[in-house]
């Protein structure tokens, strides 16, 4: 019998109402320890799905109103009895009603346990239950639909299909190998290998978006580098719309990696704004420009900052030489002032040039297109099944390598039962994908990622 686990589902803030909840077999007995509704209908005697308004009840003395929700196994979050208590959301409100739970005879949840135990109870699969924490950490509208996606099984389902498909021929070909004498048809060469190909081809198409999709969900580690005062820290602020970088109009004020995210349309950038680039004789300043040089080295997308008003000196053009070969956009800064910049310079070196005035707040939708377009993330559709994490991309490559070695082993004509032991290889590598084959080392890492009360 699973312990009755209890945890504040909400956040640890002031908030209107927050929900402490409980599950297990005692669930609904430990939350009536705490909860008397206010006509007096024990919450044993209710349906699930069923709410009930009372009060909360710590030594005998109630402290707050609260409504009870109770789901009856195996229809709820976890497939246990659950009851949510929802009080009013003061911390120490939330707090002392957790605390009379866990004195009613509950323990206090470990991180995702809630998840884990849907998890274990079959209510979804790994993949889904990656969905959950991956869509509560969402920071943008595409994180959110994809990590939605996940939740709601779209990952799931296309790996069962490929799972069927690779069973399928498996069990054909071991029926091939145990009666060699019987007809079966369906197991011609050109069968196996269309089948195998077709398996190939939905795994590759789940990896090469992968890295869209990390673009896409995950942000992309951004530097803003140029001279001092091109503008990078009033473009940060842009992006940002806060005074994060302090903007003044003396050279050398951004002296470190100064980390912010922001959204660029439906793109996250995690932004350093990076000390202007030039030759300098202040020790401090030079560190600072030393790291803004590794930046520009590690990051995946660089915005160059270059001042319009003025010509470009020997900074710009240490800048220009250092970003060669870098995913990086040439943002053209000051367009509200008179243009003396040879563009011509710029032209030969960049591939995106982008015309901007960060000061007036002109040019961010010219700017996601560029960056989009660099990323080659224009057309990424958050609807379609995405990998969304190293561990699943990890399992899919893993499978998809097996089942190339099995065409090329067909190919070769190799035995059935050889191939058949890369297919069954690769279809393992699926199941610990959706977690039917997973190790419970790999499933407690997993969950101990979650935060308590998920
Ligand atoms: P950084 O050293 O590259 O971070 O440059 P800052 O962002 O601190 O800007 C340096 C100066 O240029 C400040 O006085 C800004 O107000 C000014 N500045 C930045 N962007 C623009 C712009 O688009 N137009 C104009 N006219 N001034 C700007």
């Amino acid at each position: 019998m699973a312990k009755t686990i209890a945890a504040v589902a909400t956040g640890n803030s002031i908030s209107g109402i927050g929900v402490i909840r409980i599950s297990g077999d005692s669930a609904i007995e430990t939350a009536q320890k705490v909860f008397k509704s206010k006509d007096g209908t024990p919450l044993s005697s209710l349906k699930g799905y069923t709410a009930k308004f009372g009060n909360v009840y710590c030594d005998g003395e109630s402290f707050d109103n609260a409504v009870a929700l109770v789901f009856k196994n195996p229809k709820s979050y976890t497939g246990e009895d659950v009851v949510e208590l929802s009080v009013h959301g003061g911390i120490f409100i939330v707090e002392k009603t957790l605390e009379a739970v866990l004195s009613a005879g509950a323990v206090p949840a470990q991180p995702g346990e809630f998840t884990k135990r849907a998890f274990l109870n079959g209510k979804m699969d790994l993949t889904q239950a990656e969905g959950v924490a991956e869509l509560i950490s969402a920071q943008g509208e595409e994180a959110a639909k994809a990590s939605f996606n996940l939740l709601q099984g779209s990952l799931s389902n296309k790996i069962s299909q490929v799972l069927d498909e690779l069973i399928g021929c498996s069990a054909l070909m071991a029926a091939w190998v145990d009666y060699p004498d019987e007809e079966i048809p369906e197991l011609d060469e050109d069968n196996l290998k269309a089948i195998l190909q077709n398996s190939a081809s939905s795994l590759f198409d789940l990896l090469k978006n992968y890295e869209n999709g990390a673009v896409m969900t995950q942000g992309v580690d951004t530097a803003i580098v140029g001279r001092p005062n091109a503008g990078k820290s009033t473009l940060m602020n842009m992006l940002s719309g806060t005074e994060k970088s302090i903007v003044t109009h003396i050279e050398g004020t951004t002296r470190d990696v100064v980390e912010n995210s922001v959204r660029l349309g439906n793109i996250v950038l995690h932004l350093s704004d990076t000390a202007g680039i030039r030759e300098s004789k202040d020790i401090v300043e030079s560190i600072g420009i030393k790291k803004a040089m590794d930046k520009i080295k590690s990051a995946s997308l660089i915005l160059a900052v270059f001042d319009s008003s003025d010509i470009l000196n020997d900074d710009d053009r240490m800048l220009i030489e250092s970003c060669k070969g870098k995913p990086c956009v040439a943002v053209i800064n000051k367009t509200d002032l008179e243009s003396r910049i040879d563009l011509s310079q710029i032209k030969a070196h960049f591939d995106k040039i982008v015309f901007i005035s960060a000061k007036n707040n002109e040019g961010t939708e010219k700017l996601e297109q560029a960056v989009k377009e660099l990323l080659g993330v224009e057309g990424f559709d958050s609807s379609q099944p995405l990998l969304a994490n190293r561990r699943q991309k990890l399992c899919v490559s893993n499978a998809y390598d097996y089942i190339c070695r099995a065409i090329e082993g067909a190919k070769a004509g190799i035995t059935y039962d050889a191939i058949n032991v890369m297919i069954d290889s690769a279809a393992d590598e699926l199941l610990s994908l959706t977690g039917k084959k997973a190790t419970e080392e790999v499933v407690n890492n997993i969950f101990s990622r979650f935060c308590v009360g998920k």
